[in-house]
């Protein structure tokens, strides 16, 4: 049997277990030492030890240099598709502004809603595109887009094609979400119940072009009550979407309880998440979402309460909440480094929660997140010398080389910067 892509000499192979991982379950890693690992069409073919690499044929062999491999990240929450960009609010932030404030002037959300409606549908494309490369280059092999800046029929359905054809023409795996009820716009601020009517009615369309997995709405003082909360992913599920929720991020409102109750896919950000709400995360299937980088960037000092969710048996995961206003990151190992030191979580829970409880929350269990064999070839080449070095060496990019589906879709050539001596070695 020959391969289509040989790896050996790999120092760590991180091979998370099936998912989803609660509480002590996340805290175990399995690490395969002096590993190796073969791809036959798009899918892991073989893992064994370094030894027994050097029998094994294949058409590409890469030397891993001793160093890390690992299944492609997945990034479950970004908010990819967006017009313009927001630098001019970073000195309003610092100027100690709150973000309702900003959103209350028409700024925040609402500039970003009016860009992404004058931009055409081919220049989100080439924007998102952009983005979708850096967090390629990043290890990231699957993710979740969000709409959510349209606010309107024309608008959301632009967005959500955008994702469409990113996903049809692209190489990473993206899964749709309809965030539809992400803000109230301007000519509904009277009557925000109007405006989810709206968004309601867009459902059907968007389930028979099937433009989206999941939907999501966001939950917060001066956006969506609870209840209306309710009733937009009642109608969802009604319709056969899946559901996701922004709860609970600035005030406690009771988002994390609805979306266990309602048995939503995953409930996100939580840093205000209630005793109660995280009691009710250990016992439902709700995956918790948490968005250290928004806490990071909108420069708080409270914290989603990973170590009480993950000790009381919840599942957790990470991700960049990549938007242009309140986390302007697609860099997921700059995530996985707050992580570590914002919600004390373990490098073992770390890697749990960007591989397979990632996955788990948008409905890849079975497609990314773990390696095994016969499933897809998504991996990661990293330049580190254990599993704990990322999240401990942050603000620097430590992948290598991405391959998705076993296509070679990311690498790096190390700059000959101190003039010294290199094996030549492409990555
Ligand atoms: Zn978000």
């Amino acid at each position: 049997m020959s391969y289509d892509t040989l790896l050996y000499n790999i120092g760590e192979l991180i091979l998370p277990a099936p998912g989803p991982l609660k509480g002590e379950g996340m805290k175990q890693l399995k690490i395969k030492e002096n590993a190796a690992l073969a791809v036959k069409d798009g899918k892991i073919a073989w893992i064994g030890s370094h030894e027994e690499s050097i029998q094994q044929q294949a058409e590409t062999k890469v030397d891993a240099g001793g160093k890390v491999v690992s299944p492609g990240l997945v990034d479950p929450h970004t908010h990819l598709v967006f017009g313009g960009s927001r630098e001019n609010e970073l000195a309003l932030k610092q100027a100690g502004v709150p973000y309702l404030e900003i959103l209350k002037k028409g700024g925040g959300i609402l500039s970003t809603v009016q860009a992404t409606r004058e931009e055409s549908e081919d220049k989100l494309y080439e924007k998102a595109g952009r983005s979708l490369q850096r967090m390629a280059s990043f290890g990231v092999t699957t993710l979740e887009a969000k709409s959510g800046y349209g606010l309107d029929r024309e608008n959301e359905l632009k967005q959500l094609r955008v994702v469409q054809r990113l996903r049809d023409q692209g190489s990473l795996d993206i899964v749709s979400t309809f965030l539809g009820p992400h803000a109230i716009p301007p000519e509904y601020k009277q009557d925000p119940d109007g405006f989810l009517d709206e968004m309601v009615k867009l459902l059907a369309e968007i389930r028979s072009e099937n433009l989206a997995d999941y939907t999501d709405i966001f939950c917060e003082t001066g956006v969506f009550t609870i209840e209306q909360s309710r009733r937009f992913m009642k109608a969802s599920q009604d319709l056969g979407f899946q559901t996701k929720i922004h709860a609970d991020e600035i005030d406690s409102l009771g988002g994390t309880e609805l979306a266990v109750d309602m048995g939503a896919a995953s409930a996100d950000h939580l840093v205000a998440a209630s005793d109660e709400g995280i009691s009710k995360l250990a016992e439902g299937q709700t995956v918790a979402v948490l968005l250290p980088g928004t806490t990071f960037y909108l420069g708080k000092n409270e914290y989603a309460k990973a170590r009480k969710m993950i000790d009381q048996g919840a599942a957790v995961t990470l991700a960049t909440d990549f938007n242009p206003g309140s986390c302007v990151t697609d860099n997921l190992q700059m995530i996985m480094s707050l992580a570590a030191l914002k919600l004390k979580m373990t490098p073992e829970e770390i890697w749990n929660a960007v591989t397979v409880n990632a996955a788990h929350a948008i409905g890849r269990s079975d497609k990314a997140g773990t390696l095994e064999i016969g499933s897809a070839a998504d991996l990661v080449l990293w330049d580190v010398p254990n599993y704990q070095y990322i999240p401990y060496h942050y603000g620097v990019n430590h992948a290598l080389a991405v391959w998705k589906h076993g296509r070679k879709i990311w690498g790096r050539r190390d700059a000959d910067v101190f003039s010294v001596p290199q094996p030549e070695r492409e990555y």
